[in-house]
């Protein structure tokens, strides 16, 4: 997956701030123990008496051990009782964090990217776009697929998504209004999302918004949109045509991150209602092209009827 550096060191600092959350009551908590001179007094035992027994298996003084051992024993217990008796059981001391999987580092033992910390690229990269968190359709509640004879597309799509994100291949889904483009395209971006891959499914007209605060930004804070767009696992570009042409920035800043995209092998999707001659007027031929660029992706063009008004 790519994450932008801007995004990947808010969250580093995000994860910061929660691990201090969780483990500053409990450093309060080990100070105020460390102050009862008892407590002290075993822990310092205890550790001079682990140093002993390392010092005795180095030295082979086999004979030695379990006379160290239980002696260790002792003091764990004599601490335990304090901590006890002063009302910390072991559970107070250990740091409540957030998520238990990667104590809030957002990489588990292993080493792996944490499901959370893919949660939060997804919830960040939202917010910094200024988009709602959509509600998306889904395979399994698809109930109109055979309408249409969309059954064959959605078995190839969801083909798609078994494979992602082993594939660089764009999507063109072109077709009438309500033929079910939006649906299929946000089952989609819904069954990746469920994967956890970093997706934005976004209509042409919010994309048209941002590009023309992205037009308008100073110039050291355009990196973040754009990178945010041309960086996520997969754009997905519902209802391209439906927005307003704005001079300088619709056709220019579309084409530029489909380029960018391509050029760094992530996918986009793109829905839309126009026939080619009118994506050629509105988009010119550039971006047309890369749209019907049959090495790099899939058009698709549903016939049919408007679902919307057949009743099912
Ligand atoms: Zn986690």
């Amino acid at each position: 997956m790519n994450y932008d550096n801007a995004l990947l060191s808010e969250i580093e600092k995000i994860y910061l701030e929660k691990r201090k959350k969780a483990e500053q009551p409990v450093e309060i908590l080990k100070q105020a123990l460390f102050s009862n001179s008892d407590y002290l007094s075993a822990y310092n035992g205890y550790n001079a008496t682990r140093f002993e027994i390392s010092k005795a298996k180095f030295m082979g003084d086999d004979d030695n051990l379990p006379v160290l051992k239980a002696k260790l024993n002792d003091y764990k217990l004599k601490m335990q009782e304090i901590r006890l008796s002063l009302g910390y059981d072991d559970k107070t001391l250990s740091p409540k964090y957030e998520c238990k999987s990667c104590l809030d580092t957002g990489r588990t033992a292993d080493g792996v990217r944490c499901k959370c910390f893919k949660k939060l690229v997804c919830k960040l990269t939202l917010e910094k776009l200024g988009l709602e968190k959509k509600k998306l359709p889904s395979f399994k509640k698809a109930g109109y697929k055979d309408l249409n004879n969309l059954q064959k597309i959605y078995d190839k799509m969801a083909l798609y998504c078994e494979k992602f994100p082993n594939t660089d291949k764009n999507i063109v889904i072109a077709g009438n209004v309500g033929t079910g483009k939006s649906y299929l395209a946000g089952c989609i971006a819904n069954e990746l999302i469920s994967k956890d891959f970093n997706v934005i499914f976004l209509s042409a007209c919010e994309l048209n918004s941002i590009l023309l605060k992205y037009h308008v930004s100073p110039i050291d804070e355009k990196g973040a949109y754009l990178d945010l767009l041309t960086n996520c696992d997969l754009l997905v570009i519902d209802d391209l045509g439906s927005e307003p042409i704005y001079k300088n920035v619709t056709e220019e800043y579309l084409l530029m991150i489909i380029t960018e995209r391509m050029t760094k092998s992530n996918p986009f999707i793109i829905t839309t209602n126009l026939e080619q001659e009118q994506l050629l007027d509105r988009y010119g031929d550039r971006t047309l092209s890369r749209l019907n660029d049959k090495k790099k992706g899939v058009f698709i063009q549903i016939k049919g009827e408007d679902l919307r008004r057949k009743k099912i």
